[in-house]
């Protein structure tokens, strides 16, 4: 079997299937694994392609144990703001705090107490083609109220677009507020940790290897192998493809639903401020939520080890899209200036992004929330199974990408008792 992709959901799928006992070589394009999940070292700052934070309760702490990776690191909370016309509001953090929060009028805060009271007897897979704004209009007449949990989408999503979003998402995540993980060292420890879970299990990883086409079967209807970018092919009786719409789309020219899958795929994008400070000018300031604008800061070395002794490293984010403004470095450094002010003099490393991609489909209410993305398998050519953060019915960022990949593996590995496959390798 051959895995393209040498990100998360490629490393866990091969990992998955070589441990089932399948022959699986995973090819990546570029010269490192990892893709979204890398972390780089800038002047000893260990910088996660903006701002990642492990979801806890979901689909990916769930493969993770599977696969005996035990992430570390820390999660949030301490020295939290709202962020409201560019100063620092309190934080409420439960129904009594929102009482005594000046982050909300006194109607605002009733009528949210009411709703949070409520959240739990609401059925958010009734939501999934209603708008997040239509529910937050139908359920609250309040703008601070509503301003308050769109902060909260925007954190738990990523997602800026309240018109798009599906409130199935939204709503669900605001009824599970799961914690998050700030993981030592970075993201890269996942990467690292999935290589060798597959590296041991006997999975074959090749490096500055494209996948540039799937080889079918006479009639289209199956796989036959793989060919790379250096002209080679592979016999293979099963692909599983990680990557964007686009890249899976481009490995059978001319698919039809294939190109759909890709033209109906709305990204979630996010411009990024990662910086290194040697010291923090307010260390009880930590966190703080645009509940006026989409933004983010975060101090992750707080609770995770990202920074070397004394300094702290700090991702600041513009969650884009919906009606928010276009990418700005310089609105992100506001958001500094009312977190951390006097941050300026105390830079070690800085970079900024303006345009990421955080996932490759948001769930909207057109397309029917989580149940309108394309399935793991492609129903149409035997063999051909997608991964990745657009893929399959369950979870968001990485939880979508470990759910599709698990779903992939498990189809494979019943499908293998039935007949042997062959590895690629020629
Ligand atoms: C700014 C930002 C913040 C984020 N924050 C969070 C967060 O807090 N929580 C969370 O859960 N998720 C977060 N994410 C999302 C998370 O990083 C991704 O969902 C996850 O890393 C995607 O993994 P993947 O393996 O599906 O895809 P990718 O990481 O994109 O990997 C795909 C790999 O496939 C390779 N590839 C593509 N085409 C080919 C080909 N033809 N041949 C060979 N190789 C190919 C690519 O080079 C790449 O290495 C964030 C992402 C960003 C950008």
């Amino acid at each position: 079997m051959a895995v393209m992709g040498g990100g998360l959901g490629g490393l866990a799928t091969a990992a998955l299937l070589a441990r089932g006992g399948c022959a699986v070589t995973l090819y990546e394009r570029s010269k490192q694994l990892g893709g979204r999940g890398q972390t780089s070292d800038v002047e000893g700052f260990r910088f996660n392609l903006g701002a990642h934070a492990l979801y806890q309760g979901g689909a990916a702490m769930r493969v993770l144990e599977r696969l005996e990776v035990k992430p570390e690191g820390g999660s949030p909370g301490a020295g939290s703001y709202l962020l409201r016309g560019g100063r620092l509001q309190t934080m409420p953090r439960g129904l009594v705090s929102i009482m005594t929060t000046d982050a909300l009028g006194l109607s605002g805060k009733l009528e949210l107490a009411k709703l949070l009271a409520s959240l739990g007897g609401v059925d958010a897979s009734t939501l999934a083609h209603t708008s997040m704004r239509a529910w937050l209009e139908q359920r609250l007449s309040r703008e601070d109220a509503r301003d308050f949990l769109m902060a909260f989408t925007r954190v738990s999503t990523y997602c800026a677009d309240m018109d798009r979003l599906s409130a199935e998402v939204a709503v669900a995540k605001l009824q599970a507020m799961p914690k998050v993980l700030y993981l030592n060292g970075g993201w890269s420890t996942l990467v690292s940790m999935l290589e060798s879970r597959a590296r041991e299990a006997g999975a074959r990883l090749e490096l500055s290897a494209k996948v540039s086409a799937v080889v079918l079967t006479e009639d289209g209807g199956a796989i036959r192998g793989v060919r790379l970018g250096d002209g080679t092919e592979h016999a293979v009786d099963a692909v599983v493809a990680t990557g964007g719409p686009g890249d899976v789309a481009e490995l059978v020219p001319g698919d039809a639903a294939l190109a759909r899958d890709a033209a109906r795929a709305v990204p979630v994008m996010a411009a990024t401020l990662d910086l290194g400070l040697s010291r923090l000018p307010r260390p009880d300031a930590l966190f703080a939520l645009g509940s006026d604008g989409p933004w983010y800061a975060s101090v992750h070395s707080a609770v995770a080890k990202l920074a070397p002794e004394g300094g702290a490293m700090v991702h600041v984010m513009q969650y884009l899209g919906g009606r928010g403004p276009e990418a700005s470095e310089a609105r992100l450094e506001d958001v500094m200036d009312a977190l951390q002010p006097g941050w300026r003099e105390y830079v070690v490393a800085r970079r900024y992004r303006p345009s990421l991609r955080v996932t490759n489909w948001l769930p909207t209410a057109e397309t029917g929330g989580l149940s309108g993305r394309p399935s793991v398998a492609v129903p149409h050519v035997r063999g051909l199974y997608r991964v990745g953060d657009w893929v399959g019915p369950e979870g968001i960022l990485a939880d979508g990408v470990f759910a599709s990949a698990e779903a992939a593996a498990h189809a494979l590995l019943v499908g293998q008792q039935a007949a042997p496959r062959r590895a690629a390798g020629g």
